[in-house]
């Protein structure tokens, strides 16, 4: 939790979201290949730079990724999975 003090409040708290390197669960983001198209749309939302094209297929790399989910909301062909 973050503490943030200002004027009209005189404590406000709210929950840090996870945008940067920090780990949300042990868990991973998985891809099945065969129903990834290699459209790229997960590429480009990960907000951790995790994912990258390999031979037109999605590639998560484990230790980059936050476990944010983000990719999985993305993915219009339901071709990524927490796990
Ligand atoms: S869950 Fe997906 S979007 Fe989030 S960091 Fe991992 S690979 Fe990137
Ligand atoms: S969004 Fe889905 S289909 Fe597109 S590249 Fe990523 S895993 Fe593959």
């Amino acid at each position: 939790m973050d503490v943030v003090r200002n004027n009209r409040k005189p404590l406000l708290l709210y929950p840090t979201f996870p945008m940067g390197k920090e780990k949300v669960t042990n868990m991973v983001a998985k891809v099945n290949k065969e129903d990834c198209t290699g459209c790229g749309i997960c590429v480009d939302d990960c907000p951790a730079v995790a994912i990258e094209l390999v031979n037109d297929k999605a590639k998560v790399d484990a230790d980059e990724c936050t476990d944010c989910g983000t990719c999985v909301d993305s993915c219009p062909n339901e071709a990524i999975s927490m796990e």
